[in-house]
């Protein structure tokens, strides 16, 4: 596009690849070579993908003639004359220039650092706004390029603007620009091409390769408008690439025993529910049915809001297996949700014939052994305990559905092994509400079952944000609660306080609720650092109602399940993202009766208070998830790198949604006809997947 070409007859040029690692690229050497790498830049090929985070377009130059105020002008002349008025408040430092039309005051305020760089007879570009002063136009603090050669106005001019890169300490924007600058021409040789004309044509997409020279170095806005447009389907087409493929290769790779299944079975499950499946429960059920009755093995996510009922299906699926003489596992992410688990079984399964055990991370030597051998003979038919435990090296005989609850969080799980034969059935739950769009990219390669109603007969959770003035009411407010035998959770952002004091602290809160505020009931403490075993006494006592209230860190937001708690007060409830006050919520949410959860925030900040109405307001998890996203925008818990895919660079699946559901069709839509990307037209395709993907997306094995 512009005057790159002289690069290549350079003296010192390398020839320059994507492998190139940057060190070996002009104007780069081992220090930059190691900013670049903090930068995430390792070769040549890195440095195509880095894009611009923003870019400066400057208008064509104008005669001095035809300005007029307000207007964003560009003007190149000669300097008539300089002045720097340094006792005028603020200092100036003053220019005139002339072109062919006409004259023009150019005025820096604070201009001393142009005190001896700018001189009159030299040719000079300034951009910036015209204004009128006094009935004079004149231009004031515009930016500047002085000219060295002459004759060169259009090329010097554009080095007022350009792009802009995310820069650091060690590395500037600019020379980032001249090093990408030096390199760009020889990339762009070797960037293909993955669809032919019609298609782009029919997409609205540039080619790939013009893409990457016009995201880098744009003439105008439309050309980066319509780089980034291609670059982001790009990205997205890639990322959906991969899930079909993942898809395919389960579908028709891997298989799984097909559950039989009938009236009996099904009635004899529900049986042992004291209640009725609620609607959504049993549409789940069904389609968890429907998929472990065939050969393809099931890789369904179940979605339900804290105290939907998931654990319910969970255990459906299990029987399932079990009537089916499999084996069924239960993972759970720590050890207390796991021992939730195996508890709500046990009520369900009492003078079941069903074998049941669970794995503690407490097990040694022996016990630890028989309990093994007894999974492998296969005389154990449903196994709980945390992820870590049982990946870790228990054998099954046969095992027939694996049910991972991911509860607050949620990642596209490794899956065990696929295997060609025997591939276990997979059920994933999650308590977070999943926006339509994750759901798609994050999740693009499962299936979704939800439940959006809770069980009935359940009393309302009434939420209110108090300020620390109002902390003395809501004491007596609980000890009216707690003597008519209500049990209560407190709940602080740390165990420990801080050093400045600023962040209430489980312990020290501890000492003073049990201590001084409510000496006459039974309070207890739970967080993190405890051993397994004091934390089981300490939910036990919780659990059995001896203990009245539980003063604990986030650690309770998983999985405890005690009806008769009714109230809960967070403190520093600001510094908890709305997701998991929602989860944390959720805990009280489990009685007929109504509950109370009293926020307390740290900082009266607009945006503390903003936050916490919402939470006032809903308690749909689906309609906090979603305001939260309006006010903090996409944060972390939607960047891709926490559901195992790779950070995307430049789309976003929020704004660029549209785009999204374009590339999502079309990818699935190529693997479906070509599933091993294995026709010439697909050959790029492939290897780019390849190279951003490595070989786990099965493209080699499964040849
Ligand atoms: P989740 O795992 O989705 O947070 P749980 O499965 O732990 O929710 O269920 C929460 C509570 O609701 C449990 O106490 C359970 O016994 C009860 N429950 C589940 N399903 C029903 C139902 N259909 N009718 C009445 N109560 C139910
Ligand atoms: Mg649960």
């Amino acid at each position: 596009m512009q005057d790159n070409k002289k690069n290549h007859t350079k003296k010192g040029f390398i020839d320059v690849n994507f492998d190139t690692p940057v060190q070996f690229i002009k104007g780069v050497g081992p220090a930059r070579a190691k900013a670049f790498e903090a930068l995430g830049v390792r070769c040549a090929g890195d440095l195509l993908e880095y894009y611009p985070r923003d870019w400066v377009f400057v208008p064509e130059v104008t005669d001095i003639a035809d300005i007029y105020a307000n207007q964003a002008a560009t003007l190149g002349g000669i300097v008539e004359s300089c002045d720097f008025q340094q006792f005028r408040r603020p200092a100036i430092f003053e220019a005139y220039i002339s072109d062919e039309s006409g004259m023009c005051r150019i005025v820096w305020f604070h201009g001393g650092f142009l005190r001896g760089k700018l001189e009159p007879g030299m040719k000079i570009f300034v951009s910036g706004k015209v204004v009128d002063y006094k009935g004079q136009l004149q231009m004031n603090n515009p930016k500047l390029i002085i000219s060295n050669e002459q004759d060169q106005s259009n090329n010097e001019k554009q080095k007022l603007g350009g792009s802009v890169y995310p820069a650091c300490a060690k590395l500037g924007s600019r020379q980032i620009k001249n090093i990408i600058n030096t390199c760009l021409d020889k990339l762009l040789e070797g960037v293909d091409e993955f669809f032919d004309k019609p298609f782009l044509k029919k997409a609205n997409l540039i080619e790939r390769s013009k893409a990457f020279r016009w995201i880098h170095r744009p003439k105008d806005q439309q050309q980066t408008a319509m780089a980034m447009r291609r670059l982001k389907y790009d990205e997205l087409f890639l990322m959906q690439t991969a899930l079909a493929l993942r898809r395919y290769k389960l579908r028709h790779y891997a298989s799984a025993t097909a559950m039989k299944h009938s009236d009996k079975i099904d009635s004899r499950i529900r049986r042992r529910f004291p209640f009725l499946l609620t609607g959504d429960q049993s549409r789940a059920a069904e389609e968890i049915v429907a998929d472990m009755g065939k050969t393809v093995p099931m890789n369904r996510l179940l979605q339900g809001d804290v105290g939907s009922g998931k654990t319910v299906i969970a255990l459906y699926a299990a029987l399932l297996a079990v009537a089916n003489k499999k084996q069924a596992v239960i993972m759970a992410p720590t050890e207390i949700l796991a021992q939730q688990h195996f508890l709500s079984m046990e009520r369900y399964l009492k003078d079941s014939q069903v074998q049941r055990s669970l794995i503690k991370g407490g097990l040694t030597g022996t016990k630890r052994n028989e309990a093994l051998k007894k999974i492998k003979a296969g005389k154990v038919d449903i196994i709980v305990g945390t992820v870590a435990l049982i990946q870790k090296d228990i054998q099954f005989k046969n095992l027939g559905v694996v049910v991972i609850d991911e509860q607050h969080k949620f990642g596209v799980h490794q899956r065990a092994s696929l295997r060609k034969d025997n591939t276990p059935h997979c059920l994933v739950m999650t308590a977070t509400p999943i926006p339509r769009t994750l759901a798609m990219t994050a999740f693009g390669d499962l299936d979704v079952s939800v439940i959006k109603q809770p069980p009935p007969g359940r009393g309302k959770i009434i939420t209110r944000a108090l300020g620390s003035d109002d902390i003395g009411k809501a004491y007596e407010f609980i000890r009216e609660r707690l003597r008519a035998r209500k049990q209560a959770y407190f709940v602080y952002p740390r165990i420990a306080d801080s050093e400045n004091g600023d962040v209430k602290a489980a312990i020290s809160e501890y000492e003073k609720l049990s201590r001084k505020i409510f000496p006459e009931f039974k309070v207890a403490l739970l967080h993190g650092q405890m051993s397994t075993e004091e934390t089981r006494k300490v939910m036990d006592g919780f659990r059995t109602g001896k203990t009245d209230c539980l003063v604990s860190t986030v650690l309770i937001e998983v999985g405890v399940d005690v009806p008769n708690a009714t109230i809960m007060v967070i403190e520093g409830a600001d510094r908890f993202g709305l997701a998991q006050l929602h989860q944390l919520r959720g805990r009280i949410a489990r009685s007929q009766s109504n509950s109370y959860c009293l926020l307390f925030a740290e900082t009266q900040s607009q945006l503390a208070k903003q936050r916490l109405a919402i939470m006032e307001r809903s308690s749909n998890g689906f309609e906090i998830a979603e305001e939260d996203l309006k006010i903090r925008g996409p944060g972390e818990i939607f960047s891709p790198r926490q559901h195992g895919l790779p950070d995307m660079k430049i789309a976003n699946i929020i704004d660029d949604f549209e785009l999204l559901t374009m590339a999502r069709k079309d990818a699935f839509e190529i693997v479906e006809n070509d599933p091993m990307l294995k026709t010439p037209e697909h050959k790029n395709i492939r290897a780019e997947l390849l190279k951003k993907f490595g070989e786990s997306l099965g493209l080699v094995d499964i040849a």
